[in-house]
């Protein structure tokens, strides 16, 4: 391995602010993001590739987009909340804490190890700044976010936003979508559903497991104002984000789901659109081979 590929294993410290931005100022994080879940996940030698990577460009606009507000200094202080209802995909969440600097960017080299603060899945107990809650049994995660919101506009009375993402083939648990009716129900305009659309989960193309579709009409119907958009272009989810903001400010009594149409493994060319991407981590060469693809577009 020459010294170049080393150094391009190692973790930086450059970290990045979170505000409104042209689109093209969101490509450069997410490929840092990228790059920290591959240099993560091939020293843990197990856990998630394709989700984490795919969903990369959500995660930007969510941390850095100026959509959620939050202090890395502080991740207690009031601030809007975002629970990873598909905790497995833990990598992206900790690499978009950790290049927000809510956490040192070196401490990413612990994922999965024996007393980490970077479980498999996210764990509240291990205090980590930003986990909210501990996630990773499917359907429950959207549950716990929903609960917040409750908590924050009919107990509190505050402007706090919650957002929480679950997968596509998560859509399967029936308890998804008790919390999408009780979401409708109690008119939480202060929730914000994201939906990683990438059509792949661990056994296969989502329709060929159990089919979903069509997730619009479903959300619809569950009393969701509901915008697909493609969750790889970062004018097009920021017109997501902009509805959700839209129905908060104005009040209109309805949560917002924003379906991102996304490519498992997005980013690396020998992991697109491919399932069986899912639960498995690159080999040191097949890491080497992704950063280097990945620096040729920063
Ligand atoms: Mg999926």
């Amino acid at each position: 391995m020459t010294d170049d590929m080393k150094r391009s294993l190692e973790f930086n410290e450059t970290t990045f602010t979170n505000e409104r931005r042209a689109p093209e100022g969101f490509a450069p994080i997410a490929n840092e993001i990228r790059r920290d879940i591959v240099r993560m996940l091939v020293r843990a030698g197990s856990g998630h590739s394709g989700g984490p990577l795919g969903s990369a460009d959500i995660f930007t606009m969510l941390y850095f987009g100026g959509n959620m507000r939050y202090n890395p200094a502080d991740m207690q202080a009031p601030r809007d909340r975002f629970v990873l209802s598909a905790g497995h995909m833990a990598p992206v969440m900790y690499a978009a804490l950790a290049n927000a600097g809510c956490y040192p960017k070196k401490e990413q080299e612990t994922l999965r190890k024996y007393n980490t603060r970077l479980q498999g899945h996210p764990g509240r107990d291990m205090h980590l700044p930003g986990i909210e809650t501990s996630s990773g049994s499917l359907g429950q995660g959207i549950s716990i976010a929903v609960g917040m919101a409750m908590s924050d506009k009919l107990v509190d009375k505050n402007d706090h936003r919650v957002f929480s993402l679950t997968g596509d083939g998560e859509l399967q648990e029936g308890s998804v979508w008790e919390a999408a009716m009780s979401a409708s129900h109690f008119k939480l305009d202060n929730f914000c559903w994201l939906i990683d659309n990438n059509d792949c989960q661990i056994d296969g193309r989502v329709p060929d497991v159990m089919d979903v579709y069509p997730i619009d009409k479903k959300c619809e119907s569950f009393g969701f104002d509901t915008i697909v958009v493609n969750g790889h272009d970062y004018a097009d989810l920021q017109r997501g984000f902009d509805r959700f903001l839209e129905n908060q400010r104005s009040g209109s009594g309805k949560p917002t789901a924003i379906i991102c149409q996304t490519f498992m493994g997005h980013g690396v060319s020998f992991m697109n659109d491919k399932f069986e991407w899912h639960g498995k981590p690159p080999s040191k060469d097949q890491a080497t081979a992704a950063l280097e693809e990945l620096a040729q577009h920063p």
